[in-house]
């Protein structure tokens, strides 16, 4: 009665065959619209900074070192792939990719830096606005977020100035025309 009920079974557990994956031995391809990991175009980007202004898990980080060089960081490592950066990109720079298998132990496999030549307003110097009332005041602040970029801390208004030293040496700065110039 005991083996019978076992022949049962194995003959029951036969019949669908294998219904398990052999991934990782055999990968298989994503579903179309697969949300994985971002990726930036840095001949698209503007460095409007809409990415790191609506990113919820704040893993978008900017800041501005000179009134033309702005630096974007993604820490990929708080990411939660939620494709809310490509949504906002008005320039379509961001693509969610289908790269899914990210496990690392050096985060700067998942970091991404860009360094972003910003066109400066003739007028004014600078294209936006800040929290301070003083034209000249605002002329000369790096931008309006200056985050920590070596702890990735977001710092929601800046209150750095930008160094006029600094300035001076990257007047000549000119924009990479390929990728890895
Ligand atoms: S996918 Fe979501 S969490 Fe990741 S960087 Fe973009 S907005 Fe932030
Ligand atoms: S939203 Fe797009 S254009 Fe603006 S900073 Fe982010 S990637 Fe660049």
């Amino acid at each position: 009665m005991w083996l019978t009920s076992k022949l049962k079974q194995v003959v029951m557990a036969l019949k669908p065959g294998v219904v398990t994956l052999k991934y990782p031995l055999e990968p298989r391809p994503v579903p179309s619209a697969y949300r994985g990991q971002p990726s930036w175009d840095h001949h698209k980007c503007i460095g409007c900074g809409g990415c790191a202004a609506h990113c919820p898990a704040r893993t978008i980080m900017t800041r501005d070192i000179c009134q033309e060089i702005r630096i974007m960081v993604y820490d990929g490592s708080r990411c939660t792939y939620c494709g809310r950066c490509a949504d906002v990109c008005p320039e379509d720079a961001i693509t969610m990719t289908d790269k899914f298998e990210l496990a690392t132990e050096n985060k700067a496999d998942i970091t991404l830096t860009m360094e972003l030549f910003m066109a400066t307003c003739k007028r004014c110097g600078r294209c936006y606005e800040h929290e301070t009332r003083n034209a000249i005041d605002r002329m000369s602040l790096k931008g309006y977020r200056y985050d920590n970029l070596e702890v990735r801390a977001v710092i929601p208004v800046s209150t750095e100035h930008l160094d006029a030293e600094l300035l001076e040496k990257t007047e000549k700065y000119k924009r990479p025309e390929k990728i890895g110039e």
